[in-house]
């Protein structure tokens, strides 16, 4: 195998096969891919794309046609849907809205269980079978439980996952508990959760698979490896991302690294992590130049990135440093009033994937990126994982929310006169 798995506090080293969720140190881990002897190319990954190929149909999955950027690993090993191949949008619409003359929106959504979970999950999943692991856990906000209970159900393994009581959106559970996955709803909230279920997986070797994991990580990686590819391998100026648990942040940046190194793209685009303001502890230290890690009580309405003690801090500390990046904050307000926009302009996203839009709308009115930089925005999820929250907005029902952009349902009696009046 040609990769190790590394402490990113301590240096230790671990062989790929053994099964730890982190290092002795208890620092997370990374994989570490030998890129000095990866016969890889963008022809490669282009005729990849390009031809079916019926020898290796797991080239059809956009994790798995960068392979060898992802995990090494057998064919017949792998547990895939397939994954990825999501559209790269250009609304005018939204590029007028959000001050710019080119955002891209890639949509995560559109993945087989409705957010980039399922990229990470893949590889994850994978993973647990090649380590002999009959049982996965996690804790979840609830993109990471729907994905881990489809994928575990595809493997035959078992799934326990363990979400905050109440606290994530309706699609989310309905997927989790309709995959079959054993559903522990915690009297708390996601922070107290993941607490829990670290000890429970080291007490009873289940394997993780939460974004500390490091071969999730290695999956989400592949959001930028195709965005790049659908740009020509062009890099943009900005990518801009939702940020919770901060798995994604950690990819990215690592993704973009792997990529300059295999001189796979000639420059680094600046990242621009987004956190909602009731749930910002990243964006406090990055405030404070990161000299200290913050942790906050969580509250916003995007349930998604509603996490006040992020795992891979870390991780994203280093990614924003190799890119340039930073991180910005946005109201419960503007991301609903973003998701309208983006719903509106028929490409639709939950709550937490309009933060991403909300961010580039306010990095732009600051100065911070210029009208005629090149942007993708990264929408994490579907529009359909939260319907109480989109239903609650255009009928002026959300606590502190007004809905500039409602489009509220109207009552009428069954004649041609009511219609005629109401339109
Ligand atoms: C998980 C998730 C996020 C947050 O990603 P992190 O890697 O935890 O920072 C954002 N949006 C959606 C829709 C998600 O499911
Ligand atoms: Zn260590």
């Amino acid at each position: 195998m040609s990769y190790v798995l590394r402490c990113i506090a301590c240096g230790a080293e671990y062989p790929p096969g053994e099964i730890r969720a982190s290092c002795d140190c208890g620092g997370l881990l990374d994989v570490r891919h030998d890129l000095s002897s990866l016969p890889v190319s963008r022809e490669l990954f282009d005729e990849r794309l390009n031809r079916w190929d019926p020898e290796n149909p797991i080239y059809r999955s956009g994790v798995w046609r960068f392979r060898e950027l992802v995990l090494p690993v057998e064919e017949s090993k792998i547990v895939s849907r397939p994954e990825g191949n999501t559209h790269l949008y250009r609304s005018e619409r939204l590029s007028r809205w959000a001050g710019l003359e080119e955002l891209y929106l890639k949509h995560e959504g559109e993945n087989p269980t409705g957010s980039f979970k399922d990229r990470g999950m893949t590889v994850g999943v994978t993973q647990a079978r090649l380590l002999g692991c009959r049982a996965v856990a996690c804790a979840s906000t609830g993109n990471t439980s729907a994905s881990m209970a489809a994928y575990a159900a595809l493997a035959g393994l078992s799934a326990i996952v363990f979400i905050p009581q109440g606290k994530i959106a309706l699609g989310k559970l309905a997927q989790a508990l309709a995959y079959g996955a054993k559903t522990l709803e915690v009297e708390g909230d996601f922070d107290a959760a993941m607490g829990l279920v670290r000890k429970l997986c080291e007490k009873l070797g289940i394997y993780l698979l939460n974004s500390l994991n490091p071969f999730r990580i290695e999956g989400q990686k592949t959001i930028v490896f195709e965005l790049i590819q659908q740009l020509g391998w062009e890099a943009p100026d900005w990518i801009v991302l939702p940020a919770g648990n901060l798995g994604n942040t950690s990819a990215f940046g690592k993704a973009l690294g792997e990529l300059i190194d295999l001189g796979l793209i000639e420059r680094l685009p600046r990242l621009a992590a987004v956190q909602a303001r009731g749930a910002n502890p990243f964006y406090r230290s990055f405030r404070e130049g990161f000299r200290r890690r913050e942790r906050v009580k969580a509250q916003t309405i995007a349930t998604a990135i509603r996490i006040g003690d992020p795992v891979s801090y870390p991780r994203a500390v280093r990614a924003l440093r190799l890119t340039r990046g930073l991180v910005v904050e946005v109201t419960d307000q503007e991301i609903m009033d973003a998701k309208a926009q983006v719903d509106a302009a028929g490409i639709g996203c939950e709550p937490a994937s309009a933060a991403a839009v909300a961010g580039t709308r306010r990095l732009v009115q600051e100065g911070t990126i210029k009208q005629g930089e090149r942007v993708v925005a990264i929408l994490t999820g579907n529009l359909l994982k939260d319907p109480q929250a989109t239903i609650a907005y255009h009928l002026g029902e959300l606590p502190g929310i007004e809905p500039a952009y409602a489009n509220r349902p109207l009552a009428i009696e069954p004649t041609l006169e009511a219609v005629k009046e109401v339109l």
